[in-house]
């Protein structure tokens, strides 16, 4: 006889069971009725590839496939370190992907992308054909001067949105008044040029407001930087000699760092932290390393399609790709992901790409809350690689009034609950 509880476990099996087969889409061989993409990271490329490859032809099967339940975007990430905003704020799921876009979305880290037999490799050992793949990885860190794996615990880098996001700000509030912030900022290219600077602008703003006796000073691997005059102008205005910036020509650059005792080490002095933000030079994504896409330290395409220019059928976007003169930014990944999303459609169906395609980027920084500077660029896709747009886009102006600076602030947060609503919802 079955009685109530065994009938409860049956159930609880039986939902267990279906769900395993609905998920069980990790089959080798490919569908014969539809065509198959699978993606691989869900950041601000992968996930915008994803919904948008479904716009564009809902009846391709479309695979998303992603380490972390959770997206913490970078983009926002510096107002949750200088205490403006709370960490939910910048968090995202796939759930709206999954049920409203019918995209399939599987939890697990991929090993490989494997181009020779048209199939991502998990590190469960699961593997799944694709006819067209794309990869957005996003970056990985190199290892130097003393700053090894691990170290991101003493001095952290925060340059992957998360838990590093919260270690930075716990180490901001715990700093004594008085003390010295210290950031490291990477050689070029990295992700986001203006990053690192709207960083320290928000990181100043904490302290003028708690702890006005502490300095920040930035050693920088290069020699100039992204918006510079706009954020030494806003510097000077809001947070006069609170911040300095030291060149790499000019006592910037590190020769060695001991990041447990928060000491850089460079050619004029000693630098001693109270909170060392140590921002590491950068490379594509370890996974784009393990599937052969790169070539020196990042991804080369064809930026008509985004296709590898060293393995067929596998598009590469985000970060991890070479696309000047486009910069590594979450806009700029989100542009490339419905151009490559586009021109695959089109393949899939032998159609002719669009030709030439055209993208876009825009960068907001926030040096205050109520204090925005952007820069804006229309860019169209060529034989012989990207190039802007004469005449369209551009920087905000030097020496704009109050009125100016806040409008843009507004429109730096504008800019990313729309993103955020055109990626995940
Ligand atoms: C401080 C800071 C501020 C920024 N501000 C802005 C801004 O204001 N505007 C802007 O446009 N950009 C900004 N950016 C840049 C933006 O965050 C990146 O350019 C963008 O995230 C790049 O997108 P992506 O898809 O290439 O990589 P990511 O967004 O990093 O996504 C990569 C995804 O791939 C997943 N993944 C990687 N390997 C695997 C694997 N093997 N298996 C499964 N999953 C994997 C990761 O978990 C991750 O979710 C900022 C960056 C920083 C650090």
């Amino acid at each position: 006889m079955i009685n109530r509880r065994h009938f409860n476990k049956i159930l609880v099996g039986s939902v267990a069971l279906s769900f395993a087969a609905c998920s069980s889409i990790t089959s080798v061989s490919l569908p014969t009725d539809k065509k198959r993409v699978v993606i691989v990271g869900g950041g601000f490329g992968g996930a915008t590839a994803a919904k948008y490859l479904k716009k564009f032809s809902p009846e391709t099967e479309v695979i998303l496939i992603e380490q972390n339940k959770e997206y913490y975007t970078c983009p926002f990430g510096n107002t949750v370190i200088a205490g403006l905003n709370d960490i939910e704020y910048i968090k995202h799921n796939y759930k709206t992907l999954e049920s409203k876009y019918k995209i399939k979305v599987i939890h697990e880290k991929v090993k490989k992308v494997d181009g020779e037999t048209n199939t991502v490799i998990l590190e469960n050992g699961e593997k799944i054909a694709y006819h067209r793949a794309i990869v957005s990885p996003g970056i990985d860190f190199k290892y130097e001067k003393g700053y090894v794996k691990g170290s991101e615990q003493y001095s952290p880098h925060a340059y992957k949105a998360g838990a590093q996001t919260l270690l930075l700000r716990k180490q901001l509030e715990e700093m004594k008044d008085g003390g010295t912030y210290v950031m490291v900022a990477p050689a070029n290219p990295f992700r986001c040029p203006p990053g690192p600077y709207e960083r320290i602008s928000l990181v100043a703003n904490y302290l003028k407001k708690n702890k006005p006796n502490s300095k920040i000073i930035i050693l920088d691997q290069k020699n100039k930087f992204s918006k510079q005059g706009l954020f030494q102008e806003g510097w000077e205005k809001l947070y006069k000699d609170m911040i300095e910036w030291r060149s790499a020509e000019f006592g910037g650059e590190v020769l060695e760092v001991d990041p447990k005792n928060r000491i850089i080490k460079t050619e004029d002095e000693d630098v001693k932290a109270d909170v060392l933000n140590y921002i590491p030079n950068q490379k594509a994504g370890k996974l784009a390393f393990d599937s052969g896409l790169t070539d020196g330290d990042w991804c080369p395409v064809n930026t008509k399609t985004f296709e590898s220019k060293l393995i067929k059928n596998i598009h590469v976007i985000g970060d991890a790709s070479i696309a000047s003169k486009m910069p590594k930014s979450g806009f700029s990944a989100n542009s490339q992901a419905k151009i490559a999303a586009l021109q695959i459609v089109r393949l899939l169906k032998n159609k002719d790409i669009v030709n030439p395609p055209k993208l876009a980027n825009t960068c907001y920084s926030l040096i205050a809350p109520n204090y925005g500077i952007t820069v804006a660029a229309v860019y169209e896709a060529h034989e012989d690689g990207i190039i802007a747009v004469p005449g369209a886009g551009g920087l905000s102006p030097m020496n704009a009034d109050e009125s100016y600076r806040i409008q843009e602030a507004e429109y730096a947060v504008a800019w990313y609950e729309n993103q955020m609503a055109d990626i995940f919802s």
